[in-house]
């Protein structure tokens, strides 16, 4: 693209100028989906040995009257880069709040912990804690059930900075989990100094996990250094008995994926819930 002056790009590619125009289109209609109320939560069960739910993690989704649902790999980088996530966010951390809240009016689903993403953005914030204490205040929401997870890639850019918002966040009872693990700028650093209540294997280690001894040395290795450490660790992406059978061989005591159940709306899960809750 060469500038043409003040405001006026001229694309010479028509290739480059579609995607452009693609991006800009999906860009406008993000904007609009916050106010349209086109995003809703869905919510997987996370569950241990026993088969019983101890929580869930929410995973917004996106549907559009024209695109149908739109997936948040492909929506949450585009709200990153336009800084929708701050808004989409914060509505996210509302909607598990309020989720909490209902879970605390039941002796059954009391003890249930909601699990919720973090963008980078959002954490980097300089009032992410402040604001974070005050949607849990307003919303009634018990801080020791909300679980955040964040990503290595998230603590990175100032890791001092970092450090502090996560004692903070600890020390106001919110449970961390870190996410992705293995996948990112692994240090173990991070595990030395955050107070993590949670490591989640990665999926991608999890997929074939009985047929490559690779990542059964990783799995392994990273449920040792969590048991060891105190703290726990949840395998994600788990989709077959087998690959259950092997992890609870190797020490795994949590478990979330498609083998106990797809992430689900609201009304879905409540009767999960009723099922499996006292399992
Ligand atoms: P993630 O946090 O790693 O979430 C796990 C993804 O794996 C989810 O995809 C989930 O639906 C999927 N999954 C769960 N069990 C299985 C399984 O057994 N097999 C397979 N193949 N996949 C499984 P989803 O919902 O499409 O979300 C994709 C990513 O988008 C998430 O990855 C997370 O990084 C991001 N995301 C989702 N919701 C939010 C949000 O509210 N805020 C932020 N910042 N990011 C979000
Ligand atoms: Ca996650
Ligand atoms: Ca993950
Ligand atoms: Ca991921």
């Amino acid at each position: 693209a060469k500038k043409m002056g003040r405001n006026t790009v001229c694309f010479f590619d028509p290739a480059i100028q579609e995607v452009a125009l693609l991006r800009a289109t999906l860009e406008a209609e993000l904007r609009q989906a916050l106010v349209r109320a086109e995003f809703s939560l869905y919510y997987q069960p996370q569950v241990n040995s026993s088969g019983a739910v101890i929580g869930v993690e929410a995973l917004v989704r996106w549907q559009n009257p024209q695109r149908g649902t739109v997936s948040p790999a492909e929506f949450i980088p585009l709200a990153e880069d336009t800084g929708l996530i701050l808004p989409l966010g914060r509505w996210v951390l509302e909607e598990a709040c309020a989720l909490l809240v209902g879970f605390a009016a039941a002796p059954a689903t009391r003890e249930l912990h909601v699990a919720v993403n973090v963008s980078a953005l959002q954490f980097r914030q300089t009032n992410f804690v402040a604001e974070l204490l005050a949607i849990l205040e307003n919303s009634g929401a018990n801080p020791t059930r909300l679980k955040l997870e964040l990503t290595e890639s998230l603590l990175v850019e100032d890791i001092e900075v970092a450090i502090e918002k996560v004692i903070a966040l600890k020390q106001h009872g919110v449970a961390l989990s870190l996410d992705d693990f293995g996948t990112g700028y692994s240090s173990l650093m991070y595990l030395k100094r955050l107070p993590l209540d949670q490591l989640k294997i990665d999926q991608s280690f999890v997929q074939n996990l009985l047929h490559d001894s690779r990542d059964l040395a990783i799995v392994n290795t990273i449920i040792t250094l969590g048991t060891t450490m105190g703290v726990g660790v949840i395998a994600e992406g788990v989709e077959t008995a087998a690959q259950l059978d092997l992890l609870i061989n190797i020490g795994c005591t949590l478990f979330q994926g498609y083998y106990f159940s797809r992430p689900l709306p609201d009304q879905q899960l409540h009767e999960y819930l009723q099922r499996h809750v006292l399992a």
